[in-house]
């Protein structure tokens, strides 16, 4: 019952988002959820500390934000495959080089799991959505109404790895390192462990913070027989 009542409330905002054009969560301006213009002026990130981590923009950049904040928390789907797309635009050359030393197999791309309460509460997760655009290697070229997705291969969405166990505070909310540790340990557990053996797997997270969840599941993967992981976030 309380899932009907979950997929009929995010099929209703969906519907919603076809009935009223979008208008861009940075100027309100109609027809982009977020243009041109705000995602030229979105402040950039500096490069994180960890050295397999890289985020695109600078996570107190107020448009970049809010724009998180209602892909989280009113499944604005659109906003999670623009965010997506950004993404792949921002690492459109490291994937390139990435592919080079594939020799054709896949790379798999993880979105950071929610727990299966949060996922039950939200109905969706927000990594996952912006995973999905991600792979699907949107090139944002929009012309006459039609969206044209260029195909990247070999990138597969991989969903049945990583689970998170438990409910954790959100990273971003402890200022402390040791406490952002803590708060992380133990957290995801793998699964299907020989299909990632000598893989190279991207991580992706709308938000990654220092010590934070990305290099958790990066260390897990390693551990678990991956040849190379790196991960890839909208915002730091
Ligand atoms: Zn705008």
């Amino acid at each position: 019952m309380e899932k009907t009542i979950l997929i009929i409330k995010n099929e209703f905002n969906l519907f919603l988002e076809i009935l009223f054009p979008s208008k861009c969560v940075g100027c309100n301006i109609h027809g982009q959820i977020l243009c041109k213009n705000c995602i030229n002026n979105l402040r950039q990130a500096e490069r994180p500390t960890e050295s397999e981590i890289f985020a695109v923009y600078d996570y107190r950049d107020p448009i970049i934000k809010k724009a998180i904040w209602k892909l989280k928390y009113y499944h604005s789907s659109q906003l999670g495959q623009k965010l997506g797309e950004l993404l792949y635009e921002a690492f459109i050359e490291d994937i390139t080089e990435i592919k080079m030393f594939t020799k054709g197999s896949p790379i798999y791309v993880i979105p950071v799991p929610i727990s299966h309460d949060r996922k039950k509460n939200r109905g969706y997760n927000q990594a996952e959505i912006i995973a999905r655009s991600f792979v699907r290697g949107c090139t944002a070229t929009y012309s006459r109404g039609w969206t044209a997705y260029v195909a990247v291969q070999p990138l597969l969405l991989k969903t049945n790895i990583i689970y998170k166990n438990k409910n954790t505070i959100p990273q971003a909310r402890l200022t402390n390192r040791n406490r952002r540790l803590q708060n992380i340990k133990n957290a995801f557990s793998i699964k299907n462990k020989e299909q990632i053996k000598d893989k190279i797997i991207i991580v992706i997270d709308d938000v990654t913070t220092t010590g934070g969840t990305i290099n958790e599941i990066i260390k897990l993967l390693k551990k678990s027989g991956a040849k190379k992981v790196i991960g890839f976030a909208v915002a730091h």
